[in-house]
């Protein structure tokens, strides 16, 4: 039995696999502030889920930056509670097993990638289009090599231009995610019904996925997350189509399929 987990900003989902291959069940709740306690809860549903079997692995993503020995989460805006605590340590522990982590994003694209809408495909770009933008690499079914993980949402698309949460000026996510749509029209992106302002959004998103297709060449470029509901998608493609022309095609833009438990199919290839 393997026990997989999702560590997001706001919520925690625990899943289990019999096979290896499948999620057999998962369970949601909010995410836990405090570290001591979360694990506590991790603790208690992955109990419930395994119904006394024996667990032989546990892997999961935590939103935030891990440090290079993939143990410890150093840096997150959204789970301050957990940063500088042993998870890893303290999860071999409790499990008594093999434990690995992963930033969430990275599991998130793995997830797609393997056994979403990337199945079959040798270079798979994932991007998340949510809050922020978050993306991954992945080829040969395994994320690239890297060493601060992947960050194309922080990617400059318009030189000076909007400040962006990160500190830095002109960044993608800061034209194209939810929470600076919200602050650039003052409604939420699944309000906003201008097709002008839907057509600039998809305008600058084929910038940043142009930049994405020259330096990562990948097959195809699944695009997931909250904002995927309101993108007008046939002009992104038609807008990236424009814009890319040392490629004889581009990339095949798709949505992903997995939906909120892609993080637990991407921990899952971590035990494989
Ligand atoms: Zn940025």
């Amino acid at each position: 039995m393997f026990v997989l987990f999702d560590i997001g900003g706001t919520n925690m989902r625990v899943g289990a696999s019999a096979d290896g291959q499948t999620i057999s069940q998962s369970k949601i709740i909010p995410t836990p502030q405090g570290f001591t306690d979360g694990v506590k809860q991790l603790k208690q549903i992955a109990q419930k889920l395994s119904e006394g079997e024996e667990i032989t692995g546990v892997a999961g993503g935590i939103a935030g930056a891990l440090d290079k020995t993939k143990s410890i989460l150093v840096a997150s805006p959204h789970l301050t509670g957990w940063v500088n605590q042993p998870l890893k340590v303290e999860l071999e522990r409790i499990f008594d097993c093999r434990v690995e982590l992963e930033n969430d994003a990275n599991l998130n694209g793995l997830g797609e990638a393997v056994n979403g809408s990337g199945k079959g495909k040798k270079v798979v770009a994932m991007i998340t289009l949510g809050t922020g933008v978050g993306g991954a690499r992945i080829v040969d079914s395994k994320l690239d090599k890297n060493i601060w993980g992947f960050e194309p949402g922080h990617q400059v698309i318009i030189p000076e231009g909007n400040l962006c949460n990160c500190g830095g000026k002109g960044h993608l996510e800061a034209y194209v995610a939810g929470s600076y749509l919200e602050k650039i029209y003052q409604k939420k992106a699944e309000d906003i019904k201008d097709d002008a302002v839907w057509d600039q959004i998809a305008k600058y998103l084929s910038i940043g996925l142009n930049n994405l297709t020259v330096f990562w060449s990948p097959e195809v470029i699944i695009l997931g997350g909250s904002m995927i509901k309101s993108l007008p998608f046939e002009k992104v493609r038609t807008y990236l189509k424009a814009e890319l022309k040392i490629f004889p095609t581009p990339p095949k833009i798709v949505l992903a399929t997995l939906g909120d438990e892609a993080g637990l199919y991407g921990a899952l290839e971590l035990l494989k």
